[in-house]
């Protein structure tokens, strides 16, 4: 049996469409799956890929890709001011607790605090995010239309 051109022909269309050897040979007729694997690779046409492999060329593809680098979660810094102890503590020093109060080393940041707040600049400023984000959290939760509770708000106007 020889290879006719039409032959060829249909082999290349059939292997381009990715029947299988087996297939392409029962197409053909009177070749077995071998010859038509042996012609497929004389003629040098690609060599198929199963789908499996197939998908993994496509993760690889995905992989190359630069991934953003993951940026490790803000911390809040942790800021002791003076670590002043509460008997010290007097109304113009900020309240902001530093520790355990069940504890010897609990003391307050000490540092001179804001007009209209209880805290320091610093400390104020860090209220604020836990704030923000405990009244995120609040509208989530709730989703209803009464409003922010008024214990969340902190003003930070400052007018000296
Ligand atoms: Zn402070």
């Amino acid at each position: 049996m020889s290879w006719s051109d039409d032959r060829v022909a249909l082999l290349k269309r059939l292997w381009g469409e990715g029947k299988t050897a087996a297939e392409i040979a029962k197409e053909l007729g009177g070749v077995t799956r071998n010859a038509v694997i042996g012609k497929a690779h004389r003629l040098k046409l690609s060599s198929r890929v199963s789908p499996i492999q197939q998908n993994k060329k496509k993760v690889r593809s995905n992989d190359s890709a630069p991934a953003a680098p993951r940026r490790p979660a803000k911390k809040v810094p942790i800021f002791k001011g003076k670590e002043v102890k509460m008997i010290d503590l007097t109304d113009k020093m900020c309240r902001w607790p530093n520790g355990d109060p069940q504890t010897e080393e609990f003391s307050f940041c000490g540092c001179q605090k804001m007009e209209g707040l209880p805290y320091c600049e610093t400390h104020a400023q860090i209220a604020y995010q836990i704030t923000s984000k405990a009244r995120e959290l609040n509208a989530k939760d709730f989703q209803s239309d009464a409003g922010s509770p008024d214990d969340l708000e902190i003003k930070t106007v400052s007018n000296g």
